[in-house]
Parts: C-alpha cells; structure tokens; sequence
C-alpha cells in the first residue's frame, strides 16, 4: 500500500491511504524521499512533519512508511560530531554534497568505514543482560566508550572478539533463548522513548561549573534540571556555552535549537581550541554537537531536542556524568506551537498546543542520576539546561511558566544587568536553586569547612543591600550608619569583584571552586575586620581607600597555580586594617 500527499501546508503534509502505519513512524515523501515522521492519524490519513524543506511538493506525490519510529544510530563515531536535528552529520554532507545542504539525502549517521579498536571485558561462557558492559573503545583521548548488550537481549557469551572493526561488524555472538545472536558496537534508540534504568535517585553531587555566581550562590546537581531564561541579549547563550566549555562533565550534548547559525559557528571555532582544565585535552574531545539554526526546517527542532536528550542517556548508560543544554526550548515551543495551528489543535494559551507543558516535562524527566541497567552497580547522570527566551523577557509568558513549574533551579537572566554589563546577568534577587541545602554537605566537605558561611554572608549582604538601597532612594546615603555603609561597599565588593566573571577572558572564564572559596573569603575577612575597626571608631573613607581592596577587586585574575596570593592577601587585609587603629588583633 502506498500514501499519496492531499494537502500540503508549510512542514505539515497530509497523506491519504496511510491506514498501515503507527503514530510516529518515519516516512519518505515524494521521490525526493525526504523525511518526515507521522504526527496525527485520522482513519486512513496521516499528518506528517516533515524534517526538510517542502517547497515544490503537491498532491498525488507518494508517501512511503518505513515502518519504524525515528531513531538514533549509537556507536562509537558520535564525540566530536556535529549532527543536525535528525542525526545526519553535517561534515558528511559537507564532504558529500558541498556546503549547500540539498534535500532528501541519504547520509549514514554514523561512519561505517572507520574501524576502532574493540577491546573485550566480558569473557566466553559469561552470562550477560542487557547492559552489561561487552567491551570498550577508546573513542577519544577522553572518552571510553563502552559497548553495552543492547536492551531486550540477554544470554551466554559464546565468542567475542578483540581487535580493529567497524561498528556493524559483529564483536560478539551471544547465546540466547530465541537462538545465537550476533552483536556489533552499533545499536538504534527510539527518539520519543526514554531509554531504560533499573532505579533513579536523588542527586546529591554538584556539577561544577566554575562559574562564581553558579557554584557559590546557585549551584546545579549531576543528574539536575535547571532553566536560564532571558530576554534577548541578556546572555543565555553565553552562560550555556560557559557550562559546555567549564561543567565537570564527562559528556557534553550541546543543542542549537532554531538559534542563529553563527553561534554554532562560535562553538565549532572555540571549542577545539580550549582545553578542558582537568584533562588538559581539547573540549571537542567529549562533546556532541547538535545543529538545528534557525533557517533550518522548523519541524527539525523538536527532533533536535529528542535526538540530543537520546545521546545523552547513551553515554549516561556507560556510567558517565553527561550535561545536556539545549538553546533553546522557546524555539522548540515555537515549532511546537506552529505544527498545532497547522494540524488545527485547539489552541491553550497564547496559542500552544495544551500539551506544551507536558512536552516540556518529558523532555526534563529524562535528566537525572540512575542506576543503569547492566549487572554492575554503575550510575549514570544527565543534567539538563534549557535556555528559555521570552519576547522581552517576560517571564509570564506560557513556555517560561511551565518550564518554572519544572525545573529546579532557576537562574534567571536581567535585561538591567546585562545592559549595565554585569555579566553573567544571573539576578542574585530572582534566582534560586533547590539543590542548595543538599549539596551543602559536598561543599564543606570537598570545597570548604567556612563554605556555608561565605554563602550564606554572601547572600544577606545582597539582600540588605537591596533593602538600604531603598532607603538610600528615599533619604540619600549620608542617613545611613558606618556599618550600613560599609555593607553597601561590601555588596558593591560581592558584585563586582566576585560575582562579575568575564567569559571572555583567559583566566577570569573559569574559577575553580578552591579559588571561589579564597575568593569569597578576602571579601568576608575585610568586612569582618572593618565592622571591627568601625566599632573601634577608625576612619571609614580611611578603611576604604585601604590599598588592599583593589588586590581584593583583582584576584579573579589571579591565576590557579599562584592560589596561594590569596593567602598573602589575607595577611595584607589583617596588616592594613590593624594598621589604621592600632587596634586590637580581633582574627
Ligand atoms: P542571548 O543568548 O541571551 O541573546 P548572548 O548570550 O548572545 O545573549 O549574550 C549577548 C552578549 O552579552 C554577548 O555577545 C557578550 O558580549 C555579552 N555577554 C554575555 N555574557 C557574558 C559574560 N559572561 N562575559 C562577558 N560578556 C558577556
Ligand atoms: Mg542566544
């Protein structure tokens, strides 16, 4: 049987005689084949969103189902990739059909002619399950990548081989119940399913990003879930490159999603040149690169999104810790948003589909910390990002509403900050993160024993800031008391000297969280001292114009293997603060 196109209307096809095929099965359309997947069924009729540009199509054209879901090629090949919404590599296509993308090409997703080095764990006679680990890869310098029993198969492992292959030869051959079995490294995923686990548990790690505001005041767990939404230009983009080039990781997933096309570029030329800062390798090394632009199909940004989070389960499955952002979900929405109309939905809230929020929700249910399936007790992480950006910020538009509704932390973007270039713009009134107490225990034991102190005085000094600088709109600041002075210089001290972190400078773009801690600390030590010199009556400009507050203004510069200037900082503060009075050593 045969479909054939009725109606044709932007991304969305309507094709008739379709009563065979299941909901979300792939389709080639017309003799161009170009793909699309099922997302209605009426009877014999089936609304497709089709995945490339469908300019020309007309009704009579045929419609062929391939009779299976739209799925993900997993192997090793994928580090380092860059893939578009579908998983179609992009260097191939470049490599096949020059720089202008055409339609209906047939590409493999992965290369079928490199061979890798395949070495055994499991051993003859082993009795396996899906999951367990068959052997390895060393797919780059960084990245070992396990090849797992693929889910559903489970038997005794009657030979496994050891040496150069590619990923569709056979490594092993199993004994099961349904008879011998051969496997090779490559195994297919369905997009829209998440892939199975044994157990989820609550996270309980921190993923560090080094990012100061993150880390220290909205910090984000392995396995967690968090939303950076802003207006336009206020920096999203930037903090999520930030976490794909910083976040102790072993795996990045990085999603363009209907955004403009040179921010891609951005990675593409950044990334194989920076180093990650714990293995010294370059940071394309454990990435993978998903590009839907903006002027590519929009139907391709929900595929984008589901083909990312699908790669990320993968590599979670090894064993590996694995950061998913995806820039950005409005994009996505938006196209979600267009498919409704097309298929004439009945529009919820300013004309989304009423599954907008459940969408959403799927897509972060799938991050997490789990126990995979497999034998061993290995655990596995994806932690999700989604940049979210509202027209003109507004966060009570639908997609801001239910992401919120969702995730667990929020760092939220401000277009005041960012225009008076305090940058990253995370509103330290607005944000939270509800991962905070729980990773409280880590920080002190793995970070610092003051930690929970220098976060906590971090955090009330900006909020009595925000609460004098009213007083100081209403009566001006020569009302205010020393002490309510000085806390106005320290919040000053907190912003600018700690919080503020330029992306784009060497040093500056990544602090470890030793370094945050020392940091944070210089800045509590003078404030502690000054009260102290204030309550001695020292002189308050004096205790300002100190020297040693602008070494405190410049140790984000210094770099990570000189940490111990801190420590003589420290000294100076004691010294010149003890300097003014006389007074007694109070530390
Ligand atoms: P958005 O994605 O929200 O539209 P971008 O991430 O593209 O915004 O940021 C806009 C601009 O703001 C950047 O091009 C850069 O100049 C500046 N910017 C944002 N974050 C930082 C940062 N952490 N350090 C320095 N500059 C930044
Ligand atoms: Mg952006």
């Amino acid at each position: 049987m045969q479909g054939k196109i009725v109606k044709v209307s932007g991304p969305l096809i309507v094709a008739e005689n379709m009563a065979d095929s299941r909901m979300y099965d792939v389709v080639r359309v017309s003799d161009k084949k170009l793909i699309g997947e099922i997302i209605e069924l009426r009877g014999d009729k089936a609304s497709i969103q089709v995945y490339e540009e469908t300019s020309g199509l007309g009704p009579g054209e045929a419609v062929e189902s391939t009779g299976a879901p739209l799925s993900v090629e997993l192997a090793p090949g994928l580090i380092g990739g860059i893939f578009d919404g579908i998983q179609r590599p992009l260097t191939g296509i470049y490599a096949e059909y020059g720089d202008r993308i055409t339609r209906g090409i047939s590409v493999d997703n992965l290369d079928r002619e490199k061979k890798w080095d395949f070495v055994p764990a499991a051993t003859v006679g082993e009795e396996v399950c899906a999951g367990d680990i068959l052997g390895s890869v060393q797919e780059t310098a960084v990245v070992s990548h396990k090849i797992m029993v693929p889910y559903g198969l489970k038997g005794k492992v009657k030979s496994i081989s050891s040496g150069a292959f590619t990923i569709t030869e056979t490594i092993a051959v199993l004994e099961t119940d349904a008879g011998e079995k051969e496997v090779a490294m490559l195994q297919r995923w369905p997009v829209r399913k998440g892939r199975p686990y044994k157990e989820k548990k609550s996270p309980s790690m921190p993923m560090i990003t080094g990012q100061r505001v993150i880390d220290t005041l909205f910090p984000i767990a392995k396995g967690g879930v968090a939303a950076v939404p802003g207006p336009f230009g206020s920096g999203k983009t930037v903090v999520q490159h930030q976490l794909a080039k910083w976040a102790d990781a072993d795996i990045i997933v990085y999603i363009g999603c209907g955004e403009r096309g040179n921010e891609m570029t951005d990675v593409l030329n950044e990334f194989p040149a920076l180093k990650d800062p714990k293995t010294g390798e370059p940071l394309m090394k454990r990435t993978v690169l998903i590009a839907n632009t903006s002027d590519m199909p929009v139907a391709a940004r929900e595929a984008s999104i589901y083909t990312g989070i699908t790669i990320a389960e993968y590599f979670r499955d090894m064993g590996m810790n694995v950061a998913i952002m995806a820039d950005s979900t409005s994009r996505w929405a938006e196209a979600l948003r267009e498919m409704s109309g097309r298929l004439e939905e009945m529009p919820g809230e300013e004309g989304y589909p009423a599954y907008l929020s459940g969408r959403l929700a799927e897509f972060y249910e799938r991050a997490g910390v789990v126990k995979v399936l497999g034998g061993d007790d290995r655990e596995g992480s994806v932690t999700a990002i989604g940049a979210v950006s509202p027209a003109g910020g507004d966060l009570s538009e639908p997609v801001a509403q239910a992401t919120l509704r969702i995730v667990k932390v929020f760092w939220g973007l401000s277009s005041s900050l960012a225009y008076r270039r305090h940058f990253p713009a995370i509103d330290w009134l607005i944000s939270y993160s509800l991962y905070a107490d729980k990773l409280a225990d880590w920080y002190v034991k793995n970070a610092s024993a003051d930690f929970i102190r220098l976060r906590a005085f971090a955090m009330q000094i900006l909020q009595e800031e925000a609460e004098l600088d009213e007083i100081v709109r209403l009566v001006g600041a020569d009302a205010l008391s020393y002490k309510d002075r000085l806390t106005l210089e320290t919040a000053k001290s907190i912003r600018e000297d700690y919080l503020h972190q330029n992306a784009f400078h060497e040093t500056d773009t990544y602090t470890s969280i030793e370094k945050q801690c020392g940091m944070l600390r210089l800045i509590y030590d003078f404030h502690r001292l000054a009260i102290d010199a204030i309550n001695r009556g020292a002189d308050f400009n004096a205790l300002l114009t100190l020297p040693v507050r602008e070494k405190i203004g410049r140790a984000k510069y210094i770099e990570e293997k000189n940490l111990s200037e801190l420590a003589t900082i420290a000294k100076e503060i004691k010294e010149q603060v003890k300097s003014l009075d006389g007074g007694e050593d109070n530390v």
